[in-house]
């Protein structure tokens, strides 16, 4: 399917976890300065093997820290608790900020969805992301949306995530999840809900980030979700998948190029700001 609707994409980047006070600080700098919609400062982090698990509570004052300089923050929550503690402190920093809480590929449990869903549904200035499961189902996929929307969250306030699904047997381009895009796009229309492409996870390197990227563009993505670290080659995860701000802006650019030569007519793509700050 290649889509020639003109829209604003969501773009929602950061580090895969939150570390340090200064890593924070230079990414709400750049984050800022972008203009981006949502700024990774994610606490909890569910690990293959074990390894670092995020800030948790303790990096909650980053979120807080962001907050107060204007851009909204967002996190993986696992459990219940977590979301109500994420709930709670951010929005209290500030007036109308908002803030981004998601549930992860790993966490596939229904009595643990519906209930994250209540809690976010209680307050309008909550967004709620849903990534896709790990295996690749189109049923389950489905079935975790139903769960999803039974505790209450409206469809304004929830996006869908598609991030790949873990290679079982071919993976010729030996991506680190392998994409449905066909599949994503089909959830898409039935729930009538945002979908927003995760680059860093399918793609698993600096360079398949860039590559399914340009892959995802064929089709009708609400947006992205981006890993970027000031410092890569430090972060505690993921290192080998997180860009330098300087790559994202290359990205943005690349994915804004193309669309320019898909559709001649472009301006919706991004805010007008990233445009700026990316084009000129
Ligand atoms: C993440 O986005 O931080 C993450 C862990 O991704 P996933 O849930 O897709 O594995
Ligand atoms: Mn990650």
């Amino acid at each position: 399917m290649i889509s020639t609707k003109l829209r604003r994409k969501i773009i929602i980047a950061g580090p895969c976890g939150a570390e340090t006070k200064e890593q924070i600080e230079d990414s709400v700098r750049e984050a800022k300065n972008l203009q981006v919609d949502f700024l990774r400062v994610n606490l909890w982090k569910p690990r293959t093997k074990p390894g670092f698990e995020g800030l948790q509570k303790e990096g909650l004052e980053l979120m807080i820290a962001a907050a107060k300089a204007g851009i909204t923050p967002g996190t993986e929550v696992i459990m219940p608790q977590h979301a109500k503690l994420v709930i709670k402190h951010v929005l209290a920093a500030t007036k109308n900020g908002k803030v981004l809480i998601w549930i992860g590929a790993r966490n596939q449990n229904h009595f643990i969805q519906r209930e994250i869903s209540k809690i976010a549904s209680k307050n309008n200035r909550v967004i709620l992301m849903v990534k896709n499961q790990i295996w690749h189902n189109e049923k389950h996929w489905e079935g975790i949306v139903e769960h999803i929307m039974s505790g209450g969250i409206k469809k304004e306030n929830l996006l869908l995530c598609h991030r790949g699904f873990a290679p079982i047997g071919e993976n010729p381009n030996g991506y680190r999840n392998v994409p449905d895009f066909d599949m994503a796009m089909r959830i898409k229309e039935k729930t009538g809900i945002p979908m927003i492409f995760d680059p860093s996870h399918t793609g698993g390197s600096i360079e398949k980030v860039f590559k399914i990227s340009q892959e995802a563009d064929n089709f009708d993505f609400d947006g992205y979700m981006v890993e970027v670290h000031p410092n890569p080659k430090q972060a505690l995860s993921d290192a080998d998948q997180q860009l330098t701000w300087t790559q994202f802006k290359l990205l943005l650019k690349d994915l804004y190029n193309r669309r320019v030569e898909k559709t001649k007519s472009p301006d919706k793509f991004l805010s007008k700001i990233i445009y700026e700050k990316i084009v000129n």
